[in-house]
């Protein structure tokens, strides 16, 4: 039985992980990808993408995320990391300002780059900060 284990808004973050979890030998499995490349400005309504794991492997997995995501996020992509900064949970979403602008950027180039991120929201606490 599958677990979801993890949450992202955007396809690459959960790949980067899957990566991390790979190089552990922990089979990983990404869900609602292709739901999320075709519309994934809505990523966030639809509880963006899944980062699935077998039940058994589940406790290895998170910490194989917890330790190791924020390095190879910075990294991989040289962006900042989606924690919140008040309470450490990673269940957070792009501020609405910085999706505006990640919007802007999709019209304008054709493709979402990494979004601008003004500020994260914190699904878990409520806290909004800067990035
Ligand atoms: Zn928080």
């Amino acid at each position: 039985m599958l677990i979801t284990i993890s949450r992202y808004s955007l396809p690459y973050e959960a790949h980067i992980a899957k990566s991390r979890l790979d190089a552990e030998s922990i089979p990983a499995f990404i869900a609602d990808e292709h739901t999320i490349n075709m519309q994934w400005l809505y990523s966030n309504a639809m509880g963006g993408v899944r980062l699935q794991v077998p039940e058994s492997y589940a406790e290895a997995a998170l910490q194989v995320l917890n330790e190791d995501r924020e390095k190879d996020l910075i990294e991989l992509v040289g962006a900042d990391v989606q924690v919140c900064p008040r309470c450490g949970s990673e269940d957070t979403q792009y501020h609405q300002i910085g999706r505006r602008w990640a919007f802007l950027m999709f019209l304008g180039l054709n493709f979402p780059l990494f979004p601008i991120r003004n500020g994260i929201k914190c699904n878990a606490c409520g806290k909004v900060s800067k990035s």
